[in-house]
């Protein structure tokens, strides 16, 4: 029970609220309009008619009052006026202008006003002839709520004071009135709120879409009826799939969704694909963001689109582009390499010097292949083409085999490459070729970036790793220059190199981390870096161990590509 005081002439007294009152609540109140009055039914229903009435607006109600209320306790004269910092000004009024202004110029009643304030048989020993033998000299004021940001009150007079019967059903009215004000200015704000969120959502950029919990469309602004071609009136109630198709996955929202249900709070995820439109297919970058309610229950998604045709256009052509050239330049090499061999064999042939020649030639050209390849892993990557075969093996002896090929290159350089032995032999499912990339260009780079001291190699099982499965972790730790805390970020994008002065003599694209990672992921994994500049880095390769769970889908996997092959 809410309570506040309202103050009846010079006791106070407490008028009891509920937290929440309906209008029936309220309006079943009146039935304390007092006795006296010869036809109270008639008043009664005049009241419930226009305080419940919603058509009737505020200024509407205020007027009608002001007819109501002089038939209850021999109210002669009301006026109801707001109050601010600029004055008071009349709002209703059941006298002529020149009696309303009489009345309010009495100092004394504006006095009586204080904020909120609600009296009744005030006294102000000065009155108004009203008319034949009439003379208002008792007043009652009363509060009525807040209306176009100003303060309201009623102001009654009559030539006699008013019994408490009167008084309550007055405060009673005037509570009601207060309860219609509140809910004008929800409303009104509502309607503010609505056509604020409204103009934001129709004016943004980005397209944006609402949908409710079973995924069914509740908002699409303008810029989606652009991007699709769909008008709101098309698409509102149906399903997302219906109206933003993507065309490799049309699912693929739940299957997001799924996926994060066991994150906390609201669940944001950001995808590239393409859609199809009514006018063809775009390509968009979405971003999702899903609210649950305080049961944990989906509640909203909100998603977000942007079209990036143009670009997905421009980078297709790139890669058209880099895979031609590549492709063109592997024909030539392929030929220098094969010459440069030819005129390794007849070495004896040769001066000192012209076989120096060829080594650095032999060398350059290995650097030109190596550039092309990498060239075509990324197009691969980036066209969604990277391939995957994936084979249960023990990682150890893949790794023995590296470092082996590794260390003539680490003694020339005078460092010592060492790898651990595990105490545990459990195999990894993942492609033995695009393992062995994936660490030899590790080790490679940890070479390359290693000075003086060592690049140690070492693996250990966490039992609640990657998706909380037991992991196998690989950790290749060199003393080498290190990276700085500006750019590890950064070394994972593709053609970023750091630049500094310690790696001036380092050759390379700035795509071996790039393809390496692409690799990892690929393949369900994932990879990690610690660093500290000058004293040396550590990257952590983590992988799923091979379960019984893998080896079941495995195994329906290749009788699947069996029967598929069969038919
Ligand atoms: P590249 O070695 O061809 O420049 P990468 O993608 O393999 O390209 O590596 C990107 C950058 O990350 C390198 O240029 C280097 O600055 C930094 N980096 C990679 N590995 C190491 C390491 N072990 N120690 C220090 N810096 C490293």
């Amino acid at each position: 029970m809410s309570r506040y005081t309202k103050r009846m002439g010079n006791q106070s007294r407490y008028v009891r609220l509920p937290v929440l009152p309906s209008w029936e609540k309220l309006l079943s109140r009146l039935y304390v309009l007092p006795d006296t009055h010869a036809d109270r039914k008639s008043v009664r229903l005049e009241l419930l008619g226009i305080l419940s009435n919603s058509n009737v607006t505020v200024r509407q109600l205020l007027s009608r009052l002001c007819v109501v209320l002089p038939k209850i306790g021999d109210c002669d004269a009301v006026i109801i006026v707001t109050k601010s910092a600029q004055g008071i000004t009349e709002q209703a009024s059941t006298m002529s202008r020149r009696k309303t202004d009489e009345i309010l110029s009495i100092r004394a009643l504006k006095r009586h006003l204080e904020p909120r304030s609600t009296a009744f048989n005030r006294r102000l020993g000065t009155h108004v002839q009203l008319g034949g033998s009439k003379k208002l000299d008792h007043y009652h004021f009363m509060f009525l709520g807040e209306w176009s940001g100003q303060e309201l009150y009623l102001i009654a007079s009559t030539t006699q004071g008013i019994s408490g019967e009167t008084a309550r059903a007055l405060e009673v009215i005037g509570q009601v009135v207060g309860l219609r004000l509140e809910s004008v200015r929800l409303a009104a704000e509502l309607a503010s709120q609505r056509t604020k969120l409204s103009n934001l959502t129709q004016q943004l950029g980005e397209g944006m879409m609402v949908l409710d919990n079973n995924l069914n469309i509740t908002l699409w602004n303008r810029s989606l009826q652009k991007l699709t071609g769909y008008k709101p009136n098309e698409v509102v109630g149906r399903n997302y799939q219906e109206a933003f198709r993507r065309l490799d996955k049309p699912d693929w929202l739940k299957e997001a969704l799924e996926e994060k249900s066991g994150e906390k709070g609201p669940k944001h995820l950001t995808l590239d694909f393409e859609i199809a439109t009514n006018q063809g297919s775009r390509w968009v970058s979405v971003v999702v963001s899903a609210f649950s309610n305080d049961e944990s229950v989906l509640d909203q998604i909100v998603l977000i689109a942007r079209d990036i045709s143009h670009s997905k256009h421009l980078e297709q052509k790139k890669n058209e582009f880099i895979s031609i050239a590549t492709h063109e330049l592997r024909t030539p090499l392929t030929a220098i390499k094969g010459y440069l061999s030819l005129l390794e064999r007849d070495k004896e042939a040769l001066s000192e010097k012209q076989i120096n020649y060829i080594d650095q030639a032999t060398k350059a050209t290995h650097r030109l292949v190596r550039l092309a390849e990498d060239l075509l892993k990324v197009v691969q990557i980036e066209q969604g083409r990277l391939q995957v075969h994936p084979t249960a093996f023990q990682l150890f002896p893949l790794l023995k085999k590296i470092v082996r090929d590794f260390k003539p290159r680490a003694a020339s350089k005078g460092l010592t490459l060492s790898l651990n032995k595990p105490s545990f032999s459990t195999p990894v499912l993942l492609d033995p070729e695009r393992t062995e990339q994936i660490f030899a260009n590790l080790i490679d780079n940890a070479l390359k970036y290693t000075h003086q001291g060592s690049v140690k190699i070492s693996m250990e099982i966490i039992d609640k790793g990657l998706q909380n499965r037991s992991s196998l972790a690989t950790h290749i730790r060199d003393t080498g220059i290190g990276i700085g805390s500006k750019n590890i970020e950064e070394i994972f994008e593709k053609f970023h190199r750091v630049h500094r002065l310690e790696q001036s003599r380092e050759q390379g694209a700035g795509l071996g981390l790039y393809i390496v990672r692409s690799f990892i992921e690929k393949q369900g994994g994932m990879i990690s870096v610690k660093s500290r500049e000058g004293k040396g880095t550590v990257f952590t390769v983590t992988v799923p161990l091979y379960n019984r769970h893998d080896a079941i889908r495995q195994f329906s996997d290749s009788n699947h590509n069996r029967l598929e092959e069969e038919r």
